[in-house]
C-alpha cells in the first residue's frame, strides 16, 4: 500500500526554495546579529556599531519600561522560586490565577496562559479538529487561510489525522461560505492581523458564524496591546461583549504586551478543563515563570490604565509620519506592519544591507514569504520610536528603494 505523503508540508521543497535567500542574508550580515541594548533605543554590536531596530514587535515599547522590570523582580523576591515544577493540571501557583483573572477582566473571556502562542495552537487545533472544542462535539472540516502563520500551518498534518483539512485563498469569504454550505460544520483558522500586513475580515466572518455556525480560530498575536480599549487586540475587540463558544482567540505575550508566554481566550469557558488536560503542551509543558507572571501583572496594570491609550495614540502618530513619507499597501492601517516592495530579491537584500549600514535594521522578505517579484522590506513602527529617527529612516528608504510604477 502506498502511504500518501506531503499532503500538508514538504520540507525538501521549502528548504530548497527558501534557504539560498537565508544564506545570502547571513553572508550580508543581515541575520544572526548579536547585540547589547544601548541607550536611546539603540542596539550595539560587539564592534561598537549602533543601530535602531525597525523590525521589532514591541509595538508599544513596553519591553523597555521600568514598571515591567520592577514587576518581575518584585514577584521573584516575594515567591522566591521560578516555579513549583509540576503540571498545572495538578498544582499551580496562585500567582497564575491572579494573572489569568486580571486578563479575564480586561479581555472579557476565560483566559488560559500557555508557554507560548505556538504551544497553545499546537494543543488546541487538534482538539478543534476532533470536535472536542465544538458545542456538539463533532469534527468540523478545517479551513486554513493560505497566509495563516507558520505556527498554525505546522499543525495541519495532526488535524488531518482527525478530520478533513482544506487551505483557502487568503481571506476568501466566498470560499469559506461555500464550505459552510457544503459541510455541516466548518472551522476557519487564520491570523487576526497577518504577519505581512492586513487583518482578517472579522465582521464578515461573524456574519458567517451567525448564519452557519462557523467556528473561528484566530491567532491575533500581532495586535494584542496595540488595539482595543484594554489592548485586547483587533479580533477580540470586534468579537462582541462575550466571546462566542464558537470562537477561540490565541495571542502571544512576546510582542506588543512586552513579556513572554501566550494566552488562550476561550469562548466555551466550560471546556477550559478539557482544553488544558488534552491540549498537549498546555498540560505537559512548562508554565509561565514567576518573573514572567510578575511582569505580566505590571503590563496588565498599564493595560487597565489611561497610559495604554496614550501609547496607542503615539503609535498611530508615528505610523502616520511613516505613511506620509513612504506609501505602502498598508498605508493608513492602524496595525504596525508595512511592506516596502523592492521587487527583485537580490535588490531587496542589497537595499536592506545599505539601510543597515546607515543604522536602521529592517528584515528583507522573499518568496515564499511573499509572492515572487514582490520581495521587499518588512518595517514595523513603534510607539517609542523617536520621530526624528523615523524621518532619517524614511530618508534612507526614499533614497535607496527604487521607485515602482
Ligand atoms: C509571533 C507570532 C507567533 C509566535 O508567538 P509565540 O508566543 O512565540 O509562540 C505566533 N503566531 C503569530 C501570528 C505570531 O505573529
Amino acid at each position: 500500500m502506498e502511504i500518501p505523503m506531503h499532503r500538508f508540508r514538504n520540507n525538501s521543497r521549502a528548504i530548497a526554495l527558501g534557504n539560498p535567500a537565508w544564506d545570502k542574508a547571513k553572508e550580508s550580515h543581515l541575520i544572526d546579529l548579536a547585540v547589547r541594548v544601548g541607550e536611546n533605543d539603540r542596539l550595539v554590536m560587539e564592534d561598537g556599531f549602533e543601530f535602531i531596530n525597525f523590525s521589532s514587535c514591541s509595538y508599544l515599547g513596553l519591553h523597555g519600561r521600568p514598571e515591567l522590570l520592577e514587576g518581575a523582580v518584585e514577584a521573584m523576591r516575594r515567591e522566591k522560586v521560578w516555579d513549583v515544577s509540576i503540571s498545572r493540571i495538578r498544582i499551580r501557583m496562585t500567582l497564575l490565577d491572579e494573572v489569568e483573572e486580571e486578563m479575564a477582566k480586561l479581555w472579557r473571556a476565560r483566559c488560559i496562559c500557555s508557554p507560548t502562542a505556538s504551544a497553545a495552537t499546537l494543543g488546541l487545533l487538534p482538539l478543534i479538529a476532533s470536535g472536542h472544542l465544538l458545542p456538539d462535539g463533532k469534527p468540523p472540516v478545517m479551513v486554513f487561510d493560505k497566509y495563516a502563520h507558520f505556527s498554525m500551518n505546522l499543525i495541519k498534518p495532526i488535524c488531518g489525522d482527525e478530520t478533513e483539512v482544506l487551505t483557502c485563498p487568503h481571506k476568501d469569504l466566498d470560499y469559506i461560505e461555500d464550505a459552510c454550505k457544503k459541510y455541516p460544520r466548518v472551522a476557519y483558522v487564520a491570523d487576526g492581523v497577518f504577519s505581512l500586513g492586513g487583518a482578517a475580515p472579522v465582521r464578515e466572518l461573524l456574519e458567517l458564524q451567525d448564519r452557519y455556525g462557523l467556528f473561528l480560530y484566530f491567532d491575533d498575536s500581532h495586535s494584542l496591546s496595540l488595539y482595543g480599549k484594554h489592548g485586547e487586540g483587533y479580533a477580540r475587540a470586534l468579537l462582541g461583549d462575550e466571546l462566542s463558544p464558537l470562537t477561540v482567540n490565541v495571542v502571544s505575550l512576546c510582542k506588543g504586551f512586552g513579556g513572554s508566554g501566550g494566552v488562550v481566550m476561550l469562548g466555551a469557558s466550560h471546556l477550559a478543563d478539557l482544553a488544558i488536560r488534552w491540549g498537549g503542551p498546555l498540560a505537559w509543558s512548562q508554565k509561565l515563570g514567576t518573573a514572567t507572571m510578575g511582569l505580566a501583572l505590571a503590563s496588565l496594570r498599564i493595560h487597565g490604565s489611561p497610559l495604554l491609550g496614550e501609547l496607542q495614540g503615539q503609535l498611530l502618530k508615528n505610523l502616520e509620519l511613516f505613511d506620509s513619507r513612504i506609501p505602502t499597501e498598508q498605508s493608513g492601517d492602524p496595525f504596525t506592519i508595512r511592506l516596502v516592495v523592492v521587487g527583485d530579491e537580490e535588490k531587496a537584500s542589497e537595499v536592506s544591507g545599505e539601510i543597515f549600514r546607515r543604522g536602521f535594521y529592517t528584515s528583507p522578505v522573499f518568496f515564499p514569504i511573499v509572492e515572487r517579484g514582490k520581495a521587499g522590506l518588512r518595517v514595523m513602527i513603534r510607539a517609542d520610536n523617536d520621530p526624528a529617527d523615523i524621518v532619517r529612516f524614511c530618508d534612507a528608504i526614499e533614497e535607496l528603494v527604487p521607485p515602482r510604477d
